[in-house]
């Protein structure tokens, strides 16, 4: 489904002392798995996170997505950005933010309407919320505005960085939760960025670990 093919990125510095971050990652995504990705902090997790999406370029290597060589996954796929501001505007209410998409897509405003009621309403959100603005709302209540934003394109792959690990425990536990409803109802393939070792062994089907800039070792079947 998805092959992540020997990706690299150095980040390049005026004074030319480069960042190597990525010095070769490798690993396959199948169709409808849940796949977890863990490694320190710094260690290039939301890096290659934003190479998969072609948010950035890579500096060299490949991803294979059903057999055709890609700039990145990004058609069809959606990232829960590790910090929500990267996911909503300040000046935007909430039910705006989740919205967006359908209204950049042409969708009438009542349709997106509908879809933004059911959409607060699978993951958890009172409808509320929708005319508040992200600061004025709890960080629990902000990831799960995020992923309803990302789920609103309706993709079949959805990349979590850290999507969880500003939360406390309870709250942590039913963000889960939703995913995995969502992997049940909709068969969507999740890519779970966390440092959490213990909750990826938890939630997903597979794992690989980065560390110092390659896929070091991995649990569950290869
Ligand atoms: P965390 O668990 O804390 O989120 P991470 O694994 O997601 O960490 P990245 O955010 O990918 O780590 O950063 C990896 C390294 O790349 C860090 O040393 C960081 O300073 C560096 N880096 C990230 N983005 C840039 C950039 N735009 N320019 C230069 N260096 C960068
Ligand atoms: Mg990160």
């Amino acid at each position: 489904f998805i092959t992540v093919e020997n990706i690299c990125k150095t980040f390049s510095r005026n004074d030319k002392q480069n960042t190597e971050v990525l010095k070769g990652i490798s690993f396959q995504v199948n169709q409808g798995e849940c796949l977890g990705i863990v490694g320190e902090s710094g260690s290039g997790k939301s890096t290659l996170a934003r190479i998969m999406l072609g948010l950035i370029p890579a500096t060299d290597g490949k991803i294979i997505i059903n057999g055709k060589e890609q700039k990145g996954i990004r058609l069809g796929s959606q990232m829960v950005f590790q910090n929500p501001n990267e996911s909503f505007n300040p000046r935007k209410t909430i039910g705006y933010g989740v919205g967006e998409g359908l209204k950049n897509k042409g969708v009438p405003q009542d349709k997106i309407d509908e879809k933004i009621d059911y959409l607060f309403d699978m993951c958890g959100l009172q409808r509320e919320l929708k005319n508040k603005y992200p600061h004025q709302i709890s960080g629990g209540q902000c990831q799960r505005a995020a992923i309803a934003r990302a789920l609103a394109m309706n993709p079949d792959i959805l990349i979590c960085d850290e999507a969880t690990s500003a939360l406390d425990a309870t709250v942590q536990k039913q963000v889960i939760e939703l995913l995995q409803e969502l992997r049940r109802k909709q068969n969507i393939t999740i890519i779970f960025i966390s440092h959490n070792m213990a909750l990826v062994e938890m939630f997903c089907d597979r794992a690989i670990l980065i560390e110092n800039g390659t896929t070091k070792r991995t649990f569950g079947p290869t």
